[in-house]
């Protein structure tokens, strides 16, 4: 039955038609709040790249962890900036590490939040690699086609980065943290943690798996945010090419496999048809990263006042939830909230 006895404006006419026939919800029980925590105390530095977003010592983190609880938002993920940064990153693993300080100090006030900890070694390696960089062998080809400060070939080696990354995750769930995500995309790490927390007698703890992580300039604001920025090179050899989709779908599969409880696509709105394929072929929960880029356009261009702020944030929510993400990380959680509340 077509026009005129059909008219979909029929059920767009006021606010109220609207509301009973909207298909999509967003709640802040979906987000999670990452939050950039740093030695010292009294502390709140705001990244210039991200506006309303800040570097917290441990105290400022757990004032900011009770908030976003007031505001109906679950979970919290965080991200350490250590003291001092070295070739083993000694400060994502160490007991004394500032995420595990953190993790013990928000879950002894703040008991109820979900808190998560993002493991990985770039905050904590002073070469701002996710894992253990060797020299690789030169080619002598290359040698010849450039000059030596050019040719400086490196590897970041997979199987001795796992060893640290389990150890990273297990000092997490040590020191409180209920759920441990994995965003380095080293092959075999989320078999590697599976087995290490269970060694350790953390069977219950669960692992979000970034599975779908891809190489992508829509980080640039969290670099500085987490001062983490590869001092040479970039993150091609382990990130995702963004063209490619099929990959994805291999790689969510494998972390399943390996035994992850939660699986994400990242960065969100650049990839909603990965997120929307991940969803229809997977049975598991599954969540997106909206990233620092995301947000620092959003923020620029609304301070420019070539967008409406509000509206603009919770279309991009909504886009990232209706191709089927049911958790979003996101800097938007508590802005977020305030307005859905
Ligand atoms: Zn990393």
């Amino acid at each position: 039955m077509a026009f005129p006895t059909t008219r979909l404006r029929r059920l767009r006419r006021t606010e109220p038609l609207r509301s009973l026939v909207r298909e999509t919800r967003l709640t802040p029980e979906a987000f999670v709040y990452p939050l950039f925590v740093c030695p010292g105390s009294g502390m709140r530095k705001e990244v210039p790249s991200m506006p309303g977003v800040f570097n917290l010592s441990v105290d400022e983190a757990v004032n900011e962890v009770r908030e976003v609880r007031a505001l109906g938002v679950p979970s919290v993920i965080l991200f350490g900036l250590p003291e001092k940064k070295d070739e083993v990153a000694t400060g994502a693993w160490a007991e004394d590490g500032i995420v595990q300080q953190a993790a013990r100090a928000i879950k002894r006030e703040v008991p109820d939040v979900i808190l998560m900890g993002d493991v990985c070694l770039c905050e904590y390696m002073s070469h701002g690699h996710c894992g253990i960089v060797k020299p690789a062998p030169q080619s002598l080809g290359a040698a010849v086609a450039a000059p030596p400060a050019l040719t400086t070939e490196y590897e970041i080696v997979n199987d001795a980065t796992l060893e640290i990354l389990t150890r990273t995750a297990v000092s997490q769930a040590r020191a409180g943290i209920d759920m441990v995500a994995p965003s380095d995309m080293m092959d075999g790490r989320v078999a590697a943690i599976r087995a290490g927390l269970d060694q350790a007698g953390f069977t219950n703890t669960p692992i979000l798996a970034y599975a779908a992580k891809f190489a992508s300039g829509f980080y640039g604001p969290f670099r500085e945010a987490a001062d983490s920025a590869p001092q040479f090179g970039d993150r091609r050899s382990y990130q995702m090419d963004p063209a490619n989709f099929r990959e994805a779908m291999r790689e969510i599969e494998l972390d399943l496999e390996e035994g992850a409880d939660i699986v994400m696509v990242k960065p969100a709105l650049p990839y909603l048809d990965v997120i929307a394929a991940a969803r229809l072929r997977f049975d598991v929960p599954l969540a997106a990263y909206q990233v620092s880029g995301e947000y620092a356009m959003i923020e620029a261009a609304a301070r420019n006042r070539w967008i409406d702020r509000e509206r603009v944030m919770i279309e991009a929510l909504v886009s990232i939830r209706r191709a089927g993400a049911s958790i979003i990380l996101t800097y938007y959680a508590k802005d977020a909230a305030r307005v859905l509340g």
